[in-house]
């Protein structure tokens, strides 16, 4: 979608340090982190939100918790939280749904 960040970052024409990549979806490097491992897994498609999430594209968010497993093992993350924000209450910034995942530190629960 022309204006959204995140399938610029897909295009390649943002760069961005990618983690994992296949036909379905996009993994790279948060930008700004908050934990000592923070990455962000990200469908292709564009999808605005979690809110957006239909019988008609959620398959997409099965395969990327399915990577996100995938890059833990591989990474050796025993532990590790994944977040999805949706909408601009709960601190949604970029309107292209993302899965943050972040490990390396106590969590603390319940979230801010
Ligand atoms: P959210 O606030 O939940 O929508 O998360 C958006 C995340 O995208 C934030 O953690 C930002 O630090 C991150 N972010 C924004 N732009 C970039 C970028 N160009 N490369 C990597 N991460 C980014």
């Amino acid at each position: 979608m022309s204006g959204c960040i995140f399938c610029k970052i897909i295009s390649g024409e943002i760069p961005s340090k990618k983690v994992y990549e296949d036909d379905q979806c996009y993994a790279f490097y948060d930008l700004d982190p908050q934990a000592p491992t923070h990455f962000l897994v990200i469908p292709k498609t564009h999808i605005e939100s979690a809110l957006a999430i239909d019988e008609e594209n959620s398959a997409v968010v099965g395969h990327c918790y399915a990577v996100i497993a995938k890059i833990a093992r591989e990474k050796g993350l025993e532990s590790y939280r994944v977040v999805t924000n949706c909408g601009l209450q709960a601190g949604q910034s970029v309107f292209h749904l993302h899965f943050h995942v972040l490990a390396g530190r106590d969590m603390t629960w319940p979230p801010g």
